[in-house]
This record gives C-alpha cells, structure tokens and sequence, in this order.
C-alpha cells in the first residue's frame, strides 16, 4: 500500500476511470422527485458515471506509465448479496430486504427508511442467484488470468459474517462442483495454462489472528514474521510451509488439510474462524518463451558467436503472486470485550481490520500517509492496495434489515476501496540460477572438447615425431649406403688405375732404349707423362692416407683387446672373492642354525612345562620378586650366542637380518633377540643400529615368526629409559600398534604387549604414546584372551596410571586420565578380581593410581569401579594394597561421599 506509487483519481481529473463513490440519492415520499432516476452526483465531479473499461476487471483500460512499463488500474469492487436463509426467511417475512439490486445497472440501492434510499454504483452487483461460476468469472478470472501474465494480484472478500465470504472464496465443491468456490476455480485456471515443464505454481496457506501468524499447513509453526526485501519492498513469509501444486486434487487436498487446522487452531484459542483471517498465497514461476531466441537471431551473422552470445543471456522468469485473502468477519466487536474476550483480546481481534479500513481510507482521500505498518494485514496487503498488484474485491452483505448498519458500513467500505489505484507492474526478472545452470553444461562441454582436442593434438605429435624419426632413420640408412658404394667405386678406379700404370710401367721398363730411339719424346708424351706421374703420386698420397688409418685402427683395436684382458681378470677375481664369501656365509649359517638350535633347547630346558618366556627382561615386574636368580640362570644358554658374537661381530649379524634368505633372516633375528636380553649389549645392539633394524623387520616382515621375536627383542630394549625414547621417535608405537592389530599368535601378543607395557612406564612419553594409539593398541589385544598377554595388558595399564598419577601429583597433568578416555575403564573394572595373580596385581595398583585423582571419580563411580576399589581395600590378600586402596577411597570427597550414599562398609 506505498502511497508512492497509489493514486486516487480526484474529481477535476476528469478521467475516465474514475468512478463516483456515491451516485445517486434516490428519494421518495416526502422528498421532491426532483431528481428521481438520474444521478445526482455527491462529489460534483462531471462524467463520473461514465464507465472506461468495460469488462470487470482493468486488465484494457489501464493507464501506462511512462518509463516503468506500471499500468494504472484501480481496485475493482463488486458486491453480492447472500439469499435469505431459513431464519431470516421466518423471522424478516413481513420485511422487505434492506438492499435492492440493480445488476444491469450495476447499482445497489440501500434503505435507509421506508421513504429513503441511497444508490450505490460498483464495478458488479451480484444478486443472490448469481452462480458461483460467474461470481468466479467476474470477481476472480481477471486477476487470474493477469498473474498469468506476470502481474501480481489480490482477491479478497470484505463483509459481515455469515454473509458468505468463505462460501465465495472458500467452497471446495466436493460433490457439488456448480459449489466451487474462487480458490478452487483460480487453481484449475493456473493449472490449466501452465507448462509443467518449465513452470511451477506453490503455494502457501496462512491464517492470522490477534496479530500473529500461524501456518495452516504446519500449525505448530504460528509466529510466522513478515520479511520486506529493502531493495524491491515486496513483502514475503520465508517461514511459510510452502508446497509446490502439480496437480488440482492435491491443491484440494491441502485447502482441506489447511480448513481443518484452521477450525482445530480456532477451538484452541477458543474463538471463531470469523475472528481470523485466511490468506492464501499462490506463487506462479513462468518461464518467458521465445525472447531468447529472438535475441539469438538477432545478435550477428556468425552462428557461433551468435549461440554463444544467446546462452550468456538469462533466460527471463515471471514470479507473479495471486492473493486471496478471507477476511475476519467486519462486524464490531463489542469493545467491552464480550464473547469472552479481554479488551485487549478484542482491540488485538480487530486491530488488523481496522487498520486496513485507515489505510483504505488514507488512499482514497489520496492522503500523503498511508499508516501500512500498523497491522500485520495492512503490511501483508501492501502490494494489493496502492501497490502494484491487480485487486478485486468482493463485499458481501445479507439482506435482512436487521442489519442494516453492517450492511451499511460494508457498502461504504467498498465505496471507498474503488477509489484507490495500483500501479500494476509486470514481475519480470533474470533468471540467473537457470542461467548459472545452463553455463555450467556449457563450460563442461567446453572443457570436455578442450580434453578430447588436447589429446588429439597430442597425439598428432607423437605420430609426426615418429614419423620423422622413421625419415630420418630412412636418410641416414640411404646415405650410409651411398657412401658406400661411392667408396668402393673409387677405391676400385684407384685399384684400376695403379694396376694401368704398373702395367705401362713395365712395358716402359722392358723397352727404354727402343722407345727412345723410336720414338723421341713428343711435347704430347711429355704432358702424359706429367700426368701419369701427378696421378701416381696422389695415388700415393691416398695410399698412405689409408695405410694411416689402418695402423690407427690397429692401435685402438689393441688397446681395446688389452682392457679386455684386463677386465676379465677384474671378472675372475671377483668370482674368486664371491665363492669365498658364500662358502663364509654357509659357515656362518650352520653356525647359527647350531647355535640358535642350542639357545632354543637350553632355554625350554632351563623354564620346564611353564608358559614359553623367551625374553627375561619382559617380565620385569614378575621377575623383580625372584631376585638375580634368572639371570643368572640365563647365562648358561647365552654362552654360545656370546661366542658366536665374538666370533663374527654384532655388524655381521645385523646385517644378516637383511638376509635375502627367510631361514638366515629368522636366525638372525632369534640371535639378536637373545643377545638384547642380556642388559650388557643392549646399549652395542642399539649402537649398530639394531634397533632400527628390529623395527623394519616389524614394519616389513610378512613371517610371524620373525615379527614375534622381534617384539620380543624389542620389549627387552625398551626397558632402558633412552631407548624407549629412541623406540617413540622411529615410530616404534605405530609400528606395534599396527603388530598388535594383525597378530593372532598370544606369543606376538604377548612381545607385542610387553613392549608396550614398557613404554607406558616413561613419564615423559605419555602424551606421545597414547597419541600414537598405544594405549586403544594395549587395549585391543586383551581380545586375544591369553593370560600371558592380559599379564602385560594390566602391567602396561599400571605402568601408565602411575605415571599419570605422578604427573598428576607434580600439577603436570589436569583434566581425567587418558586411559579412562581410551575406554580402559570397563576392562579395569571386568579384570580387577581376575584369578590370575599378576593381571590381579597391576589391575588393583591401577584402579587405586585412577582413583587417587578426583576427577576420575565420577567415572569411577559411573563404571562400578568404586565396587572394585572397595573389594580390593577389604580382601586383598597384600597388605599394601589393601591399605592403598582403604586411603584412596577413604581420602576422595566424591567416592567417600558415594560411598556413604551407598552406604557401603569398609
Ligand atoms: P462468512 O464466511 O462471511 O462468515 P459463510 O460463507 O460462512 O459466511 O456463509 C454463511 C452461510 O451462508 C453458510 O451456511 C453459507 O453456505 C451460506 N451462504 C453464503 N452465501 C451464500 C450464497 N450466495 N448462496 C447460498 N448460501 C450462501
Ligand atoms: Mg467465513
């Protein structure tokens, strides 16, 4: 409702269009017949009872504006009349109605009195036979057809209720299709003219009521805002359900879903439908045909730059918008506030009507406010009235006299709203998405074209160049063959030529004297003679030319055969150096498969039935409780190996492991290993680059076998502080981590764990090895089962929650122990009575390291640990542990407190 760009015709126009409110008081009785059957015009205005347009609607009688392509059109009115009903039927019987129509006038005459009536012009009168069809058709199928064509456009019905708004407008039909009201016949009409390929209707189902706006088609959602685009001012409801129509049934059936919403929201709030407002919105897209191709044609001569030039252009889109609006019935509601509402309840009811009634009047006085924004409707409206949309309204009134002052007012409403005028506007914009769209598969095209040209072109080149090199090939074959030929033609003219002049030679030889008797010297034999000599002598030349060459050929073919002879030599002594290494490495294998044989018995001997340790170091928490017994033990089986590393050096044997043969490779491996066991040549081992190499072996090596005691060598390694270090920073962790995943032997397992279990007892690795996924690696391999391994698991958990502890202890460590984030909780809490005594132990030692921090206990609690920790301080069969646990429980606030809770003893 911009009063920019509204316009109400005011009387000295003199055009056209205009149409006078009031037209005519038709007298009777007392009042002098004076002007009886013709109009009396109340604003004075000349002509004002001439009608420019002829049909309903102004969709011809439009006024252009001059730059904007806005056509002036006014809103367009009609008025119906409902039949009487039954009540009215009996109790008005003796009543005449308070209206009497004039259809073919256009005219509605209102009783004021038995004497008195006033006569009112509209754009259409219809009575109250007038068919749905053709209150369709004059109300609604203009603005229909104009958004069509790309304007926006606006039906509503204004009256009393029980008038028959929502029976003009909101009829489904149903059986009945004659019933069909405005909604329904509007769709069908769209739905007819529409191409379903490039165009599409939705729509949106709303209601509003004491100011807010609830959807019809989702009613939880009933605090809908208005949005206004400040470029444009078109007003929107980005939170509206909206659903696009494809066909009329469905339509139906959302009109039908949205009705019953309306009448479940309504008793909700405990009012009436006639207090609310129904607004439908249909959105119509319609793609602009035809355009594009005239552009196209006109854009040049050359095709190809003609194509590419019409596919840059946006194909051009009309969004048109058709509103029906079901207005709240236009009956005052008693300020006072009866039917049950507050007075602001009923200021809030009719705040939106009474707003709409200012702003009508605002523009039909052509006043330069027009206060749109004080209701939700008038914002809504704003385009229908003095804005750019096509509007028509229908009034409905009812006959009985009872109501005439309704009745009155809702004539008077509908006077007013023909004098206000819209701009109508087509909406027409770029469609740049459809464009953005069709440029992609243009540039995909191209791209792909620009592939298939590339790999063309490359291939070109590939095939010239390989044709030249065929030519130049070809040339320089022919050219060697030339050569030849001409060489050998004139080294046989050169032979020719000496064997001529030996022959003339000799008979020159055999007669001298006779010759020179015979014959003196003529000046022509001199000249020959001459010749023959010049010829004999660069004869000469030539032939020693070659003979030259031929030496020098000599020569090089000499010194090639000496370097010849001298690599063979090289070729023998190598072959001489390489028989005696392989006989030393057959040496050394049977050395090694000896030994390793006499390590692997000694050992079994010396450990009897009891689960196979071949690593004594790895079992450092276990063996501290036997003394230096073992180690000592393990000296008998190390004497052998520590002979063999005398005998042929830790580099030798490191090497080994490098081994293209599998059976030296394991050897190898199973020597260094028990060599790592023994504390003294740990730190030689790791020198010479063992450690590294016990690492590839795990990173590389498909054998279990090798992979196992390579952990195992590794376990034992790790038991010195500076080689854990050294362990982390060659990525020892990843390593065992991924050693841990693959393995299914308990052996590897169990190295694996006991690695592992090493690490986590360095403080200073903590963070690093958990990061690198030790802890979840620790942690998975208890799905193996085996004592042993569960023995390193648990060992490896308390390694790590002492130390956390300590950290902890120092300030270095805050928040909750990462063994509790990796999830080592639950398995803690499964094992923590574990009939094996060493998984026993270290679980118990862990538990009271995690519980010693508060804020673990939570989880604690939350896991059934505090159970455990409870268990441990009463029947733990070490008096240390015992007393550990009775003080971590006893000293934690929140376990003490749950304990209490619980009322758990200790
Ligand atoms: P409103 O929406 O204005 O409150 P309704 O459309 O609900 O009014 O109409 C009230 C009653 O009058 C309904 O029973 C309706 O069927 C009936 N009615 C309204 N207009 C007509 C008409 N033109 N012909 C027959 N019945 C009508
Ligand atoms: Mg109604």
């Amino acid at each position: 409702m911009s009063h920019m760009v509204s316009g109400v015709r005011n009387g000295g126009g003199g055009v056209g269009s205009r149409m006078s409110a009031k037209l005519d008081r038709h007298s009777t009785g007392a009042t002098p017949k004076s002007a009886a059957g013709k109009p009396r015009l109340s604003s004075g205005t000349a002509g004002a009872y001439r009608r420019t347009s002829s049909g309903p609607l102004p969709a011809a009688g439009g006024r252009a504006s001059s730059e904007s392509g806005a056509v002036c059109s006014r809103v367009r009115v009609a008025v119906r009349l409902r039949p009487r009903n039954a009540e009215e039927l009996a109790a008005d019987a003796d009543f005449g109605d308070c209206v009497e129509l004039q259809p073919e006038l256009k005219r509605l005459k209102l009783r004021k009195n038995n004497w008195e009536s006033e006569t009112y012009q509209f754009d259409e009168v219809l009575t109250e036979f007038s068919s749905q069809k053709r209150v369709y058709e004059v109300v609604a199928k203009p603005v229909v057809e104009s958004v069509l064509e790309g304007y926006n456009g606006t039906v509503m019905a204004y009256g009393q209720t029980g008038t028959g708004k929502t029976f003009t407008l909101g009829r489904l039909g149903g059986e009945d299709t004659a019933a069909r009201g405005i909604m329904v016949r509007a769709m069908e009409d769209i739905l007819a003219d529409i191409t379903p390929e490039t165009d599409s209707v939705s729509v949106s189902y709303l209601q509003l009521y004491m100011e807010m706006i609830q959807d019809l088609l989702d009613p939880v959602n009933d605090n809908i805002a208005i949005v206004e685009d400040p470029r444009t001012g078109d007003v929107s409801l980005p939170g509206a359900t909206i659903v696009e129509v494809r066909d009329q049934k469905s339509f139906v059936d959302l009109l039908r879903v949205g009705e019953a919403h309306r009448i479940a929201a309504n008793t909700k709030l405990n009012t009436e439908s006639s207090r609310s407002h129904a607004i439908l919105m249909v959105n119509v897209r319609r793609a602009v045909k035809g355009r594009n191709e005239m552009d196209i044609s006109m854009s040049g001569e050359n095709g190809h730059s003609s194509s590419m030039m019409g596919s840059f252009r946006p194909p051009i889109v009309r969004k048109s918008k058709l509103v029906v609006v079901d207005l709240a019935g236009s009956e005052r509601i008693d300020k006072s506030g009866s039917e049950g509402h507050t007075l602001e309840e009923a200021k809030s009811i009719n705040l939106s009507l009474s707003a709409l009634g200012k702003c009508i009047n605002a523009l039909a006085e052509n006043s330069p406010h027009v206060p749109v924004r004080d209701s939700k409707l008038t914002r809504l409206l704003k385009d229908s009235f003095g804005g750019t949309a096509r509007t028509s309204l229908v009034v409905t009134i009812g006959p009985s006299p009872r109501h005439r002052g309704e009745t009155t007012s809702t004539i008077m409403f509908g006077q007013r709203a023909m004098k206000v005028e819209n701009m109508v506007k087509l909406k027409e914009e770029f469609d740049y998405k459809s464009l953005c769209r069709r440029l992609d598969v243009e540039l995909n095209k191209l791209i792909a074209e620009n592939e298939r040209q590339q790999k063309y072109f490359d291939d070109e080149v590939e095939r010239i160049r390989a044709e030249a090199q065929y030519r130049i090939a070809e040339a320089e074959r022919e050219c060697k063959i030339a050569l030849e030929n001409e060489k050998m033609k004139y080294h046989q003219e050169y032979l020719d030529s000496i064997e001529i002049l030996e022959e003339k030679w000799k008979v020159h030889q055999q007669s001298p004297k006779k010759q020179i008797k015979e014959a003196e010297p003529t000046s022509n034999d001199v000249n020959l003679l001459q010749n023959e000599k010049m010829q004999h002598q660069s004869a000469e030349h030539e032939a020693n030319d070659l003979k030259n060459q031929v030496s020098h050929w000599k020569k090089l073919e000499a010194t090639a055969t000496a370097e010849v002879v001298k690599l063979r030599k090289m070729l023998d002594t190598e072959a001489s150096e390489k028989e005696k290494l392989e006989e030393e490495i057959g040496v050394l294998r049977s050395q090694l498969l000896q030994m390793s044989m006499e390590a692997d018995e000694t050992r079994s001997l010396e450990r009897g039935d009891g689960p196979e340790k071949i690593f004594p170091g790895l079992d450092s928490l276990v063996s501290q409780t036997r003394g230096s017994q073992p180690r000592e033990q393990s000296n008998g089986p190390k004497q052998p190996i520590a002979k063999l590393f005398e005998q042929v050096g830790l580099q030798k044997i490191l090497s080994l492991l490098e081994s293209e043969e599998p059976d030296v490779r394991v050897h190898a491996v199973k020597v260094v290993a028990n060599l790592a066991a023994e504390e003294a040549n740990q730190e030689k081992i790791v020198e010479a680059g063992g450690l590294t190499s016990l690492l590839m072996l795990l990173r590389s090596s498909e054998d279990e076998t090798i992979r196992r005691v390579a952990a195992g060598a590794i376990a034992n390694l790790a038991m010195n502080e500076t080689n854990q270090d050294l362990i982390m920073a060659q990525g020892g962790v990843t390593l065992l981590s991924m050693t841990a995943l693959d393995a299914e032997d308990p052996q590897t397992l169990r190295m694996v764990a006991g690695a592992i279990a090493n690490l986590c007892g360095n403080d200073k690795l903590q963070t690093r090895l958990r990061g690198e996924g030790g802890i979840k690696a620790l942690l998975g391999m208890v799905r193996c089962g085996h004592p042993d391994v569960l023995a390193q698991v648990a060992r490896g958990i308390a390694n790590f929650a002492k130390c956390e502890s300590r950290a902890a202890t120092q300030g270095n460590k805050v928040g909750k122990s990462l063994l509790i984030h990796d999830g080592a909780l639950p398995w803690i809490v499964k094992n923590a009575n574990n009939e094996a005594a060493p998984i026993r132990r270290h679980i118990e030692l862990a538990l009271c390291h995690l519980a010693q921090h508060e804020v673990n206990a939570k989880d604690i609690i939350n896991e059934g640990a505090l159970w455990e920790l409870v268990r441990i301080s009463r029947n733990c069969s070490r008096e240390d542990i015992r007393m550990l646990a009775y003080r971590t429980v006893t000293s934690s606030p929140t376990l003490e407190a749950e304990r209490r809770a619980l009322r758990i003893e200790l």
